[in-house]
């Protein structure tokens, strides 16, 4: 703990880390030692791990990278954290974000951005940036982000570490500051597949808190991948994803050397079309800043956070805590979220995105009756300049192109770091499989690193 600790004082130009934990973390190492002397230590015995700024810990400040919740304590901890404590890691610090996980630079926090650890002068990828460079410049082993639209895997791909969103309802969400409900779950990013699959195995699993987590059995991923040595898969990958005109023509031509090689190992991989790609960031962008706008109407100056000390009544005091407490994109989240569901344009929008999210849904299912994964990069590029898409809102969207899908299906993705593009920046191969098949996409992923 002591040795991470003095790393992240020595990085601290990155702003990966809010807050360190030191006190708690080092009282817990000790606990650690003693139960490792007594041989009674759990699976995670002195993992030393980072969480997201938008996972709350007991006694611990947690903000969402937001003025709105800027010196917020929480009163208790995530199920995750809960569980991640009963195996016995240690829970470092909390790390940077785009505030309310929204954006993909962490650009969008409150307390200043994040920097990529391969070169300062590029974004680590959002929302969960902190997590990546925390793994990616090794300020702790493992850390937790959570994943609405790509928050995991965008940035494990620009920071050149592995993330994992698992299926929608294998990891509670209890204790997980909400940004879209329906979309949102927590996963780890890990410098190897075998430490993504032993977070994961301990994290996942049915919580009595969170109605929509899952109570199917948790299968021992870190065993299983062990397991499975010659298995061969049957892969797809869209035609129009790897024919995209924004995609780079580096990742274009790692990617066809990683179907190739796939091939050459055994493995069916085969092009398929799925002409849909162009709704699924439309579709997202409605049905998140719906859900978003009806999640942040808690911060009102009243229940919790952010209070303006300008208003004099009622009325103002929502005006004012909300103008002030809440960043820019925050802010056009929530009037586009309130737009689409508001009565005159309720069946235009949200119903309409609803009905597009199920035939996604159902088609990519299709997908799944025939072949064990979808493959595909993860970003178009690698990562991009701090600064070169913070004007453009619409261009910063369209970065998710490849890994909302996943999402919208609820179906698991990882993101597995295969290349480098000629100015040295990583970037990452996406796998995605049928719900509750992270078994076989750790399996797979483990091939392939
Ligand atoms: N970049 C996406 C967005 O801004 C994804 C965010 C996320 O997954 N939390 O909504």
């Amino acid at each position: 703990v002591k040795g991470y600790l003095s790393r992240i004082s020595e990085r601290k130009n990155l702003n990966a880390f809010l807050e360190t934990f030191d006190q708690s973390a080092i009282e817990r190492a000790k606990e650690v030692d003693s139960k490792i002397t007594a041989k009674t230590a759990g699976k995670l015995a002195g993992m030393v791990i980072g969480i997201k700024d938008n996972i709350v810990y007991k006694g611990h400040k947690v903000s969402a990278s937001s003025k709105m919740l800027e010196n917020f304590e929480s009163l208790f901890s995530a199920t995750v954290v809960e569980k991640l404590l009963e195996e016995d890691a240690i829970i470092i610090g909390r790390l940077n974000c785009d505030e309310f996980a929204m954006g993909s630079s962490t650009e969008n926090s409150a307390f200043g951005v994040t920097h990529n650890a391969e070169n300062e002068a590029f974004v680590p990828g959002g929302s969960s940036g902190g997590s990546a460079v925390a793994v990616q410049a090794g300020l702790c082993l493992v850390a937790l982000g959570s994943d609405t639209g790509g928050s995991i895997r965008q940035p494990a791909s620009y920071c050149g570490v592995v993330g994992i969103k698992p299926t929608y309802g294998r990891v509670s969400r209890n204790g997980l500051i909400a940004f879209a409900s329906s979309f949102d779950q927590i996963g780890p990013f890990t410098k190897s597949v075998d430490d993504a699959a032993l977070v994961l195995e301990v994290i996942s699993g049915h919580d009595k808190m969170d109605s929509t987590s899952s109570s199917k059995a948790v299968p021992s991923y870190s065993q299983s991948i062990q397991e499975k040595e010659n298995k061969k898969y049957k892969i797809a990958y869209i035609k129009d994803c790897l024919q995209h005109q924004g995609l780079n023509e580096e990742v274009r031509q790692t990617v066809n050397n990683e179907i190739e090689r796939l091939k050459k190992e055994g493995h069916i991989v085969e092009p398929i079309s799925f002409p849909f790609l162009d709704y699924m960031v439309p579709t997202y962008y409605v049905l998140t800043t719906a859900e978003a706008s009806s999640n942040l109407a808690r911060y009102d100056g009243v229940h919790f956070g952010y209070r303006s000390p300008n208003a004099s009544n009622l009325e103002e005091t929502y005006v004012y805590s909300r103008s002030e407490g809440f960043g820019a994109e925050v802010k056009r989240r929530i009037m586009l979220g309130t737009y689409v569901l508001s009565a005159g344009y309720y069946d235009a929008y949200y119903a309409k995105a609803q009905k597009v999210r199920r035939i996604l849904r159902d088609k990519t299912k299709a997908i799944f009756a025939e072949f064990d994964f979808i493959l595909s990069p993860t970003t178009t590029n690698s990562a991009f300049k701090i600064g070169e898409k913070s004007d453009d809102p619409i261009e910063m969207y369209l970065e998710d192109i490849f890994t909302v899908q996943a999402n919208l299906v609820g179906m698991p993705a990882i993101s597995i770091p295969i290349g480098k593009t000629s100015n040295n920046m990583p970037f990452g191969l996406q796998l995605m499989a049928d719900a509750f098949e992270e078994e076989k996409l750790l399996d797979i992923s483990k091939k392939i690193m």
